[in-house]
Formats: structure tokens, C-alpha cells, sequence
């Protein structure tokens, strides 16, 4: 069977039952890679993760879904029409589709591709060029394999991972279907004609209606797997042993296609693995990214140098990474090759706030904090980062209404974070709560990870990662001896409980107490590891959400009674595809189809411009609707001079309510900018 997702839909639904329309629907035949391992990592690395997605099949020609066997439910016919007007119009295209597509990966078509970079343009002015407290980097994909020893991914970025015992196929072990009926069980079977016998157990649920020798026939293919010859008929004759029978209500223990018992959840990694040079061994293994900010780490101490910046200060970095998902779903939203946009802003540990100002800063609990303040510790910066990423996103487009947010629970948190806050949107397969709210899924975390980064990266790469601050070593020369005394205690108590968590297994308690002495010590001689604050966003999980969030069906009704209902995507001006549309009246008048073109020109070094001279101009129109194009200049007869006082003028046309006015072509690049910046 192929497997494979596109538009949040598995493709794996032949087994419902419906079978693939003849050529018809999508076959992202890539399975997710033999690879489980017995490894125990701790519990905080695993990513706990959810949203649903359901079995359907695409239809390339239409680009909509079938949904199989279940009720369509309205929300996913939203994401229906959003797919196909994507293949339409060319937002996105399914990643290799001639050959069937490859499953978790999307390429961008024309007016995608305008939106992604305008999307990481004001990503990039908004976080780097704007302010004077961060740089930019633009680093490698792939990297020592070392970095990713020492940030923990080699060992622990994984999945929790069930496996259908019948068929051997995988699922997320926080995804389960939950499913109700018969349990029917064994505790073994037999074979009479040889007299091979087993003593395993196994389950299979029955579903209302179904007939009990179904759930036998899969019993016995179960236990002949490995042992019996499922060519000949013996392993149709197996005798099965210690049948019982159990009543199930909302069982997550059974895989929602086969209806066979799921292993013991077991961790998946995650990064996809490939190998430097000529020689496939073991010493050259490397990896794609998984994230961009490790990168901004091992960096950390060349940007400092080279960049004039002083803690606090952040690095930045849009760029691509690779996760091998196990499910892709939801369209782009979980892919398997997509962008990041990173901040790691470094600041102080609120211990040398204290030793330098007295007193960390305290901030409302809620809102935005203002402008940052010297004397802020972590959590205020942590808030101001949840805010200003808040305004980025309401400065785009999204309201605030549209998104949620997640505090991170204390069992959430991985071990060295202090908080982690998820800034949601609410996407059209968003899941509803038992009152109907919808809280939404990710677009952005924002995490206060303590100084455990840079840490790593020190104990791992023998390079100290630690800052000199003469402004903490002249104030702690002034303190008194009981404030010295706490502020050493706290600081040398953080870091032994991070060295203690973090070491390596040949590492005493006493070696630990001795480089936590030392790191306390060193605080005291204005020596200390900043911590961070990372606002991580993914750019293509925002592309998703701008096109969830702008796609809005205009009805009309034309002279004759006829009515039709119309694609308007109201992107925000300044992440819109095309800025304008440009449009002589008539395509036949050279002395318009000219001054059209000279308006184009005019326009085209400073935005993205769309000249279209072709069909009427209500159909000209209606295409840039569609583009999500805010305004559109159309050069009429007046712009001719036919009305001498509007001579050099052009009707312009708003997208979003179809109001006209006339402005003149002298003032027109001013007036579009002032919009679209
Ligand atoms: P999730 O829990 O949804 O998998 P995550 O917490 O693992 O996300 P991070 O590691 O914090 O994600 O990555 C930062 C951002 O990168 C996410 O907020 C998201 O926008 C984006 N991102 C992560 N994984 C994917 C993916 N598979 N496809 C698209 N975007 C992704």
C-alpha cells in the first residue's frame, strides 16, 4: 500500500476501503525509514505533539480531496478549498509531483514563492535590521556532527513510536485513534500439521458489525509471520489458543487501519543522516539540520567579536531544516524539509543583573513590557519577546484574535528551561475543545532555555563560550559581603544542578562540585555563560497560516440573476505577491497598452508588479483577487487627457471592497509604498 499525506490528508486510506480513483489521487510513496532503537532517552527531549488529520485521497486534477468513509466536516472543506486555489494559482505545488510526489516535502509556485521571501524579508528588517541589539548569520546546513552530540539531538531528538504488530507499520504514539469494540485475544496457536507451536500474545479489536473470523484470520497471519509459509495453506489452519473476549471504549491500543495490537511505545529519531566525502563509514556520517539555532551557538563567540554587540544582544537566522516526520500532515504544516526563522537573544543570568543593579526588574504579567530596560532578568525578556513576536504577527495580518498561546506546563518544560510559550494560530484543522473553542497550533515558540546552549557547546568543544563584563566585575567588588555570598551561592547551585543533569557518565560529584566552584568563582571576577531567549518561528507553518487567514469567498450575483462565488485573498499589503496590478483599458489602444507599460516601469524597481492586458477588465481584476493582489491602476481614456484636469491620472482599485479613486501617476510609487512598507 502507498503511504503518503498531502493537504492533511494520509494517504493511506485505501485499506477504508474506497480504493484509489482510476490515476486519480496523489502516491507520496516514501516510507519513514527502518529505524527504531531501544535507547531510553529522558522524557523532557521527546516533542509532544497533535493535531489530527484524516484519511482522504487528492485529486490532481481538481487539486480537491475525497474524505473516506467519515462526514466531511466543514473545517477540513475549508482546507480543501485552500489546497486546491494553492495548486491553482500556484501558492504551492506537492514537492516532485510528476513522479508522484515524495511525501513531507512542498515546493512553492510563482505567487508562493513571492510570499515566502516577503514573509522572511520582514522577518529579517523586523529582527536584524531594525534594531541595533541584534546581527544577522547565515550558516551551513550541515555541520560537525559534533554540534549535534553536544545539543543532545544525536542521542534524544526522537519521536515516541507504536508499532502495529500485524503489519509493522508505525504511528505516533501521541496520535492514536482511539477506537471502541471487541478485544479479542490469544495467548498463542499451533500448528497440527507440523506441530510448530507459539506462546505470544495477541490482540485484535473487532469493530461494531465485523465478523469474528476476521479478527481470527489476522490472529493466525499474526503468529504464521517469520515461522509458517504464507504461500501454502498451513498457517489458515492454525489453531488458536486462550481465546478471550473484552469490551473496548476509546482504545488507543490498536492501529486505527489494521485494528492489530500496537507495541510499547518506542523513540524514532528524527534527523536525517547523510556522509561527508567519498567513504560511507561511520566517521563520516553527518546530518541536515534538524534547526537552525545551533548554528547560532557554536557561532556565538566569532558574531560577538566581529559585530561590536554586548550582551544582550541576539543572533538571527532564517534557514532551512529537515526533520524525518513520521506523520507530515496538515498540508505544509508538518513537513519534512521546511524554513526557520531563529533569534537567540543572549542576556544576562538575573544574578548578575542583581550583582550590577541591585534588584532584577519587575514587569506586568501580562502585555508588553515597553522598551527593554537594563536592569530586565529573564522573564521579563521572555515576555517581551512573546509581545514583540505578537506584533510582528498583527503587523502582517494575523489579529490577535486569531491566535492562541501555550504555557508551557512544568512537565512540558525540557529540564533546563525556565518557560516555553507557543504562539498558536488558529488553522482551519485546528482542533475544538469540548465547548468548541479552538486553541490553535503552533506557529512560533519562545523559550527561556537558561545558559544549557552554550554550556553544552563549552563542556563538548573544550572553547570557553563565556563573556567578560567589566560592569559586574566592578559592581561585585562593591557589594557587600551577604549579597556576594547569596548571589555565588545562586549561581554555583544553577550550574551544579545543569553539570549534574548533563554528566557524563565517568564524571564524579566531586568533579562537578569542583567546576561549579569554579564557574561561581569566575561570576565573581565578572566572568559568567549569558543565558537565551529563543523565539523560533517556522516560516512555513506562517505561510500556511497568511493563506488560511486571507482566503475569503465573495458571492455575486451579476444582471441576469446569475450568481457565482469569488476568491478573494486578503493578504496584508506588505506580504502580499503582487503589490499591483497595472492595466491599460483596452489591449487594442496603443496609446494606452504605452502609458500602461510606462506606469509598470515606473513601479517595478520598487515592488512586485503585475502588468495584465488580457480578458475584460472585471476578469482582470478577479485574477488578482485570486493572486491576493491589494490594488490594482487601470489606464483609462481620462488617464489619456480625454477629461483634460484628470490627464495623468489612473483609477485605482482597492482588492478588499473593490472601491475605486483616481490618483495621479507623479504620486502613485509614494502612496503604494506608504502601504506596502
Ligand atoms: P511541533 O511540536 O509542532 O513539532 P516543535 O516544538 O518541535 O514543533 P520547534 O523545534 O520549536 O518546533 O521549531 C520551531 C518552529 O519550527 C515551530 O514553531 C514550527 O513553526 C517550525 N517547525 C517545526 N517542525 C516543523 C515541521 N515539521 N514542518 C514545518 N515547520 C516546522
Amino acid at each position: 500500500m502507498t503511504r503518503g499525506w498531502a493537504g492533511g490528508i494520509s494517504l493511506t486510506a485505501w485499506s477504508c476501503g474506497t480504493g484509489p480513483p482510476s490515476g486519480a489521487a496523489y502516491a507520496f510513496g516514501i516510507d519513514f525509514p527502518e529505524q527504531l532503537t531501544n535507547t531510553n532517552p529522558p522524557n523532557q527531549w521527546f516533542r509532544v505533539r497533535g493535531s489530527a488529520g484524516r484519511m482522504g485521497t487528492l485529486n490532481p486534477e481538481t487539486g480537491n480531496w475525497k474524505y473516506n468513509n467519515m462526514a466531511e466536516p466543514k473545517e477540513n472543506l475549508q482546507m480543501e478549498k485552500i489546497v486546491s486555489l494553492c495548486k491553482r494559482r500556484g501558492f504551492v505545488f506537492p514537492s516532485s509531483e510528476i513522479y508522484g510526489g515524495i511525501n513531507g516535502f512542498w515546493d512553492y509556485g510563482p505567487l508562493g514563492a513571492e510570499l515566502k521571501r516577503n514573509v522572511k524579508d520582514l522577518w529579517w528588517n523586523a529582527m536584524i535590521r531594525q534594531r541595533e541589539d541584534t546581527a544577522g548569520l547565515e550558516a551551513t546546513i550541515i555541520m560537525s556532527p559534533a554540534i549535534w552530540k553536544a545539543s543532545g539531538h544525536v542521542d534524544t531528538f526522537a519521536d515516541m513510536m507504536r508499532e502495529c504488530l500485524l503489519t509493522k507499520k508505525r504511528v505516533r504514539a501521541d496520535q492514536v485513534e482511539p477506537q471502541s469494540g471487541t478485544v479479542y485475544r490469544w495467548t498463542g496457536a499451533e500448528s497440527k500439521t507440523s506441530g510448530w507451536k507459539s506462546t505470544k500474545n495477541f490482540a485484535v479489536l473487532l469493530r461494531k458489525g465485523e465478523n469474528p473470523e476476521s479478527a481470527r484470520k489476522k490472529a493466525r497471519e499474526f503468529y504464521a509471520q517469520g515461522s509458517i509459509d504464507l504461500a501454502t495453506d498451513e498457517w489458515t489452519q492454525l489453531v488458536l489458543n486462550g481465546e478471550s473476549t473484552a469490551t473496548a471504549t476509546d482504545s488507543i491500543d490498536f492501529h486505527p487501519e489494521s485494528c492489530a495490537e500496537l507495541s510499547e511505545a518506542r523513540p524514532f529519531k528524527l534527523m536525517f543522516k547523510t556522509y561527508v566525502g567519498p567513504v560511507e563509514s561511520e566517521d563520516s556520517v553527518a546530518y541536515l539540520r534538524p534547526e537552525t539555532a545551533q548554528a547560532i551557538f557554536v557561532q556565538f563567540k566569532n558574531v560577538l567579536e566581529t559585530s561590536r554587540q554586548k550582551v544582550p544582544f541576539g543572533i538571527g537566522q532564517i534557514g532551512k531544516a529537515f526533520r524525518n516526520e513520521v506523520t507530515p500532515r496538515n498540508y505544509t504544516f508538518r513537513s519534512r524539509e521546511f524554513e526557520q526563522m531563529e533569534m537567540e537573544f543572549f542576556i544576562q543570568p538575573d544574578e548578575v543583573i542583581e550583582a550590577i543593579y541591585g534588584s532584577v526588574a519587575t514587569v506586568p504579567a501580562t502585555g508588553h513590557p515597553g522598551e527593554p530596560q537594563p536592569n530586565w532578568g529573564w522573564q521579563a525578556w521572555h515576555q517581551y519577546w512573546v509581545e514583540e513576536r505578537v506584533r510582528f504577527y498583527e503587523g502582517i495580518g494575523l489579529a490577535r484574535t486569531t491566535l492562541g498561546f501555550h504555557r508551557q506546563t512544568p512537565e512540558e518544560l525540557a529540564h533546563y528551561a525556565r518557560a516555553c510559550t507557543d504562539i498558536l494560530y488558529q488553522f482551519p484543522f485546528s482542533k475544538k475543545d469540548a465547548d468548541g473553542n479552538v486553541a490553535g497550533d503552533e506557529l512560533e515558540g519562545i523559550a527561556a532555555r537558561s545558559d544549557f546552549d552554550l554550556s553544552q557547546h563549552q563542556r563538548f568543544s573544550g572553547k570557553p563560550m563565556g563573556v567578560f563584563d567589566e560592569a559586574l566585575r566592578t559592581a561585585w567588588g562593591k557589594l557587600p559581603k551577604e549579597k556576594q555570598d547569596d548571589l555565588w551561592k545562586r549561581y554555583y547551585e544553577n550550574r551544579k544542578k545543569y553539570l549534574t543533569k548533563m554528566a557524563k557518565p565517568d564524571e564524579t560529584p566531586e568533579q562537578i562540585q569542583k567546576q561549579a566552584t569554579e564557574d561561581a568563582n569566575g561570576l565573581a571576577k565578572g566572568q559568567y555563560i549569558p543565558h537565551v531567549i529563543e523565539p523560533s518561528a517556522g516560516v512555513d507553518r506562517l505561510i500556511l497560516a497568511l493563506l488560511a487567514n486571507a482566503y475569503t469567498e465573495v458571492a455575486k450575483t451579476d444582471a441576469k440573476g446569475r450568481s457565482e462565488t469569488n476568491v478573494v485573498m486578503k493578504f496584508h499589503p506588505r506580504v502580499a505577491p503582487i503589490k499591483v496590478g497595472v492595466m491599460p483599458l483596452l489591449k487594442n489602444k496603443p496609446e494606452l497598452v504605452q502609458k500602461a507599460l510606462a506606469v509598470r516601469d515606473l513601479l517595478r524597481p520598487w515592488m512586485n508588479v503585475y502588468y495584465d492586458e488580457t480578458g475584460s477588465i472585471g476578469r482582470r481584476y478577479a485574477r488578482q483577487d485570486e493572486a491576493g493582489t491589494p490594488f490594482c491602476v487601470t489606464i483609462d481614456f481620462d488617464s489619456l487627457g480625454e477629461k483634460p484636469e484628470l490627464l495623468d491620472t489612473v483609477t485605482l482599485r482597492y482588492r478588499d471592497d473593490g472601491r475605486q479613486e483616481r490618483l495621479k501617476i507623479s504620486e502613485l510609487r509614494d502612496w503604494l509604498l506608504a502601504k506596502i512598507r
